[in-house]
């Protein structure tokens, strides 16, 4: 099959890898019918993160139809996500926080490729006349929405009534500024350092957008904050923009420098929540929330084939991307 392995930092090359082979009973054979490129990939692209050692195949954002087993032929979404099934987290409802969760694309072969083992117990269907490529925004919805659930437990007041702020207009921010429109929230604010996504966000009306380094908003204004960039800075801001009581949602993995302002956030009673992915019940959320069109008509997906997948990781890289996320199909799927 053809695949787009990454072969070392900022190095993606797409070439012939063998077919992959379902190795356990519960594992099928999927053809990849589009996979959408995250920020993670990137982080990885960037040698930044040691848990994707190349070569590897990366891509977890996957939807495609099964090749093998009792379902052959079912179109489905992956839950890339894999965890035990036994032990008292993932008994609890809680299988993200499996101590022994593993990732597609992380450490075993991603979804940017023809072909993809998955585990039949991690796939959801699609629903008929579902588009590829919206199925394919599944799973980054899935961390958005379980973000935005962990939130509502905490703040003092319903999601349609808080002033909410988003930083970082990449997929999670927009996904998660939809999402809170969706909810009915009119108040959300959308940041951005770069030129070209306050643009699309602009163009789109992912809320009300504005650039950090020149017109933040007020301070202590914001009774929910949610950072999906994950930096220094970013908590900074943070901390500064959260009103006393509010609560602060961290999804951004970007960098470990300091900048969360504990003093306030003890002071002013604010609640600060690690995110880190979700449930298949949050998948399942995700996928239906994008398929009754809580999200909008999603026009601003870009398309491109697997065979250019080098052009997108780099396109990324400068920032030259307009788009929040780009979707990559298999160049035999790809018109
Ligand atoms: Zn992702
Ligand atoms: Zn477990």
């Amino acid at each position: 099959m053809k695949a787009l392995v990454y072969t070392g930092t900022e190095e993606v090359i797409y070439r012939d890898e063998p077919d992959p082979i379902p190795a356990t009973g519960d594992d099928v054979l999927l053809s990849v019918d589009a996979c959408g490129l995250c920020g993670s990939d990137m982080h990885a692209y960037h040698g930044l993160d040691a848990r994707r050692v190349p070569p590897l195949i990366l891509g977890h954002e996957v939807t495609g139809v099964i090749q093998s087993g009792a379902r052959q032929g079912q179109r489905v979404i992956v839950n890339p996500l894999l965890s035990c099934g036994k032990c008292s987290d993932c008994i609890s409802g809680r299988s993200h926080l499996c101590a022994s969760r593993e990732l597609i694309g992380m450490r075993l072969a991603g979804a940017f490729a023809d072909y993809v083992v998955v585990p039949e117990s991690s796939l959801l269907t699609v629903p008929e006349g579902m588009d590829i490529a919206h199925a394919s925004l599944t799973e980054p919805t899935a961390v958005c929405l379980h973000s935005i659930a962990t939130a509502e437990r905490v703040l003092h007041r319903p999601v349609s009534e808080a002033r909410a702020l988003v930083i970082g207009a990449g997929a999670i921010g927009v996904l998660t500024a939809l999402l809170l429109q969706g909810k009915g929230c009119t108040d959300v604010y959308i940041g951005d350092t770069g030129e070209l996504r306050r643009k699309t966000a602009e163009k789109h009306g992912f809320g009300h957008v504005y650039d950090p380094l020149s017109n933040e908003p007020q301070s202590n204004s914001f009774d929910l904050v949610i950072d999906a960039v994950g930096s220094g800075k970013t908590r900074e801001a943070s901390s500064r923009l959260v009103r006393p009581g509010g609560v602060i949602c961290h999804i951004g993995l970007q960098d470990d420098v300091a900048g969360l302002d504990t003093r306030k956030l003890t002071l002013q009673e604010v609640t600060f929540i690690g995110n880190y992915c979700y449930t298949m019940a949050d998948m399942v959320a995700a996928r239906d929330a994008i398929h009754n069109g809580s999200l909008g008509n999603l026009e601003w997906l870009e398309h491109r084939s697997m065979a250019d997948g080098a052009s997108a990781f780099a396109d990324v890289h400068n920032g030259v991307a307009a788009a929040p996320k780009i979707v990559l199909f298999p160049a035999t799927n790809f018109s």
